[in-house]
């Protein structure tokens, strides 16, 4: 077992933290307070490889690993959690979905301007009444000769109004279940498909969220992305991988939120010491940088298997689970930590308490996580 970082790796990780010192953390709370989506960094990113990670280079992409798309994720997520997220639905979500999924001439014309940041990615599972019930979506799609006519609601969906192209989950076969679900490629602009509110959110706030609705939509039939009825199938194996995303951007969020703490702690004087030297704050130091080492170690495991082309359901979910968990923690602390300070907007503490929370939220709760983590135990028993 080998845990050292190849020599590309630290060039990587050195060029994205650099890239978020100088180009994001001078906008952070600007972005935060405005609820601005940075379109304007798109292009800086797309020259990073950032818009296409781990799609191959005939589709314009950076063809990185899994393990390198865990790095670039925290390294993003450390200066600003809202713009990792971004990232993270945009490749982890869309882009995936499409390149796993998706025919030659689909990725030519979807894939490739999407790796190329050239166009922003969204993906649609959720719905205002089935979010960890993803199966019990309503939004339907019929066939009506050469297209598919799409209708229903889609909520929380990351770039609802910012992205260009979009994969959507829809009813094909209600009989069917969870096997009469098909997905479907939509480009934004599409008659009949429209952005619906703005969420005004807790954190997050850089990555843009909303409604998407579709009214009577009609898309051609070779927009249909997989086979049909394998939409879900599909996309529990989008998940699967989306889902140490998440992971990573926990580790990088409270590995962002854990140095401020560190840093305030050897400045900070209370009753004539620095407030480092207290135990009290030493402990919760020792704590969360031992805990963050463990979900990074967790959330490494379920990339390097992914890598090798495992199936990682288990891995994912546990890493995602441990890591959201482990960031609440730890932004806590760091508010604690800062005291008074961490309770107002001039230090970053209180920010990385708003952001943390989505990560026990998307791509499936701590709950679901613990409920896929116990069917895969208990199947292999
Ligand atoms: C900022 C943000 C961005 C998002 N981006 C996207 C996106 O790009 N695309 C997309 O499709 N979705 C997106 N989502 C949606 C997100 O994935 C869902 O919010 C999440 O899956 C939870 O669904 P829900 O909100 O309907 O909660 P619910 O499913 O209603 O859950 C409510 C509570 O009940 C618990 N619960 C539910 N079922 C069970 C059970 N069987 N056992 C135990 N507890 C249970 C949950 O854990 C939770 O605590 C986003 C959400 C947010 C907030």
């Amino acid at each position: 077992m080998d845990f050292r970082p190849t020599e590309e790796q630290v060039l990587l990780r050195r060029s994205v933290r650099e890239f978020a010192e100088t180009e994001m953390r001078p906008h952070v709370r600007e972005w935060d307070e405005a609820q601005h989506f940075p379109s304007e960094l798109v292009p800086k990113l797309a020259n990073l490889g950032l818009m296409g990670i781990q799609v191959s280079e005939q589709y314009g992409g950076a063809a990185m690993s899994a393990v390198d798309y865990c790095i670039c994720l925290e390294e993003l997520a450390r200066v600003d959690p809202g713009v990792a997220l971004s990232i993270a639905a945009h490749n982890g979500l869309c882009a995936a979905h499409i390149n796993l999924f998706g025919t030659e001439a689909q990725k030519r014309q979807y894939l490739a301007p999407l790796a190329r940041g050239e166009k922003i990615g969204a993906w649609a599972l959720t719905e205002s009444t089935s979010g960890s019930d993803a199966a019990g979506m309503r939004t339907t799609a019929v066939r009506a000769g050469a297209c598919w006519v799409l209708n229903g609601a889609k909520t929380f969906i990351t770039h609802g109004r910012v992205g260009h192209v979009m994969v959507v989950m829809a009813v094909t076969d209600r009989a069917a279940g969870s096997k009469g679900i098909s997905a479907f490629i939509v480009e934004h602009g599409t008659p009949g498909m429209a952005a619906g509110k703005k969420e005004d959110k807790l954190g997050m706030r850089a990555s843009d969220t909303s409604e998407v609705l579709f009214v009577n939509c009609r898309i051609p039939a070779d927009q249909l992305l997989g086979h049909e009825g394998q939409g879900f199938v599909n996309t529990m194996e989008v998940l699967d991988a989306g889902r140490i995303g998440i992971a990573a951007l926990s580790v990088g969020l409270a590995q962002g939120a854990y140095e401020a703490a560190l840093a305030y702690a050897k400045e900070r004087k209370s009753f004539g010491k620095r407030i480092s030297q207290f135990q009290a704050i030493q402990w919760k130091l020792a704590d969360a940088a031992t805990k963050i080492e463990a979900a990074r170690l967790l959330t490494y495991r379920a990339a390097h298997l992914k890598s090798r082309g495992r199936r990682t359901t288990l891995e994912s979910a546990m890493a995602k689970l441990y890591a959201s968990e482990v960031a609440v923690r730890v932004t806590d602390d760091c508010v604690q930590i800062h005291g008074g300070y961490g309770f107002v907007k001039d230090y970053p503490a209180e920010k990385y308490f708003r952001d943390v929370k989505l990560t026990t939220i998307g791509e499936g709760t701590s709950e679901i996580q613990r409920l896929v983590i116990a069917r895969q135990l208990l199947s292999r028993a």
